[in-house]
């Protein structure tokens, strides 16, 4: 029976072990008095093989979109055969723009080399290279956007500083590469150090990803919570999941500013399917972050204190097995059962969790009203895809076509190196140039109109065109890089 007071989610049991630890993860719910109305929707597998290239029906998002809460079991994704990864599906239509991933020790219950870990993992969900934009562009060159918007930067950097302030971290930490990409990762920090400093209480750094995630290999305990563009989470989040000694520990949440899907980090492990092998924890602990999500923090934390007991009394799945640290093996249902004779216990050795209403779940995308910027033309990028590797050659050419015209050859790059004027004969070059064009009258606006001029002779002259990239200033800034170089 559901109670009147119970919040309506959509469940998927997912294929693999999906079924049995989803089973498991609701139990140990239901027992500890969670006020939930299911609404179960069937994805993954059987799906696909009926024909839906994206893994889930038409009507299974309805469902999704009534009830926002979304807890789903993890599912196969068919290799080849045009098939979408659902999870990347679900994440960019519903706009679910934070992953938010707790990496935890369970020292010294659960071998792992960094006893002292415990970070959260803020991962930008929506944006960066998986924007999925890819061009070939030559016959030797291909290449990926990486699309980094400022209300991105604005929703993930706040949603960290939130989730820090509501679950009491005392630092956040960004990582970025902007000391390469100035514009994109450049945004990113910027916009970090301007909502940072409206927490005075938190404190706040920022790494550079390279040596930043190396610390966080060797240094875990150093860390507390990290936010960081997509790719750069994706890779993080697992070198931390790896280090707190097992896949089937972690939970994950991914939160939109409408719904909310929580799942286990780990896959259908096929080898163990329908075994009773499965650990649940990494299920239940996501179960756990939706509890405190939907505004049940009372059972959420009576469930983690549980299960951080039954891991402190030594009662652990095959994948946490150690001999001197387990003191009963057991299965996916015996370990279910032994969380549920916990409930109402807590820890003895492990610090015990409280959860408190989740301001999380009240964290507006809250972008910043601000007037857009003057937009300025002052020049041009035209790619050119040419087979000569005579970068001399190549500058002199296009400067006897654009000779005359209003806009000029300011510099050649090869793979964003400058190669003309004054380039290096070591630089190794490709068949892919960017010939930048500026105005041939310095400080001089520039005119749709001259672009257009100055493509038509460039083609009328031979040259393979591939591509342009408008130069603009905004409110007088270059909205370009410079070549390297340069
Ligand atoms: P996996 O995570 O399923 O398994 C990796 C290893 O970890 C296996 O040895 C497995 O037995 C073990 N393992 C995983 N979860 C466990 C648990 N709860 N308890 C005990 N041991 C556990 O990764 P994989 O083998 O690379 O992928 C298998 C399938 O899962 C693929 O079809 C993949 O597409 C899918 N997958 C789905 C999701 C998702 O739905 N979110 C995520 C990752 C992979």
């Amino acid at each position: 029976m559901v109670a009147a007071n119970s919040t309506a989610i959509t469940v998927a049991y997912g294929d693999g072990i999906g079924p049995e630890i989803m089973r498991a993860a609701l139990q140990v719910m239901q027992a500890a008095g969670a006020r939930l109305d299911i609404e179960e929707i069937e994805i993954g597998e059987q799906v696909y093989k009926r024909g839906f290239t994206s893994g889930i029906e038409p009507k299974a998002w309805d469902s999704l979109r009534r009830t926002k809460v979304f807890f789903k079991a993890p599912i196969t994704t068919p290799q080849g055969g045009g098939y979408k990864s659902l999870n990347v599906t679900i994440r960019k239509t519903l706009g679910l723009y934070a992953n938010v991933r707790p990496c935890v020790s369970y020292a010294p219950f659960v071998e792992t080399h960094h006893p002292k870990m415990d970070l959260v993992i803020v991962r930008e969900n929506e944006e960066d290279l998986y924007a999925g934009i890819e061009h070939r562009q030559s016959d030797e060159v291909f290449q990926c956007l990486k699309l980094i918007s400022r209300p991105g930067c604005e929703k993930i950097v706040r949603y960290a500083f939130e989730y820090a302030r509501a679950n009491k971290r005392r630092k956040v930490s960004c990582f970025t590469k902007d000391n390469i990409m100035k514009m994109t990762d450049g945004l990113f920090h910027k916009v970090f150090d301007e909502i940072g400093a409206e927490y005075p209480d938190i404190e706040k750094d920022h790494w550079i990803i390279d040596i930043g995630m190396a610390r966080v290999a060797t240094h875990p305990e150093r860390f507390d919570v990290i936010v960081t563009p997509n790719l750069y989470g994706d890779i993080l989040s697992d070198v931390t999941a790896e280090l707190a000694g097992s896949v089937g520990l972690a939970g994950s949440a991914n939160i939109g500013d409408h719904v909310a899907m929580f799942e286990a980090i780990h896959g259908t492990a096929p080898d163990i399917a329908g075994k009773n092998l499965a650990n649940p924890s990494g299920l239940l602990l996501a179960g756990v972050m939706m509890l405190a999500h939907i505004g049940q923090p009372e059972v959420a934390t009576n469930i983690h204190n549980a299960w951080l007991r039954t891991i402190e009394d030594g009662i652990h799945t095959r994948d946490l097995y150690n001999a001197e640290l387990t003191r009963h093996l057991v299965g996916t249902d015996a370990f279910t059962e032994a969380v549920i004779a916990r409930l109402g216990q807590l820890p003895n050795t492990f610090k015990p969790v409280a959860y408190v209403e989740a301001a999380t779940q009240k964290v507006k995308a809250s972008v910043v009203a601000r007037e857009p910027a003057k937009r300025e033309l002052v020049g041009v990028d035209v790619f050119l895809d040419h087979e000569n590797r005579d970068p001399q050659a190549l500058g002199e050419g296009l400067r006897q076509v654009s000779d005359g015209g209003s806009l000029a050859l300011n510099m050649i790059t090869n793979r964003g190196v400058k190669v003309y004027p004054n380039g290096f004969p070591e630089t190794f070059c490709t068949d892919h140039w960017r010939c930048r064009f500026m105005a041939a009258e310095p400080g001089e606006r520039v005119k749709h109109s001259q672009v257009l001029a100055l493509l038509a002779r460039l083609i009328d002259a031979g040259y393979e065109v591939i591509k342009t990239e408008y130069l603009f200033k905004f409110d007088g800034e270059p909205g370009y890089s410079l070549g390297q170089g340069q």
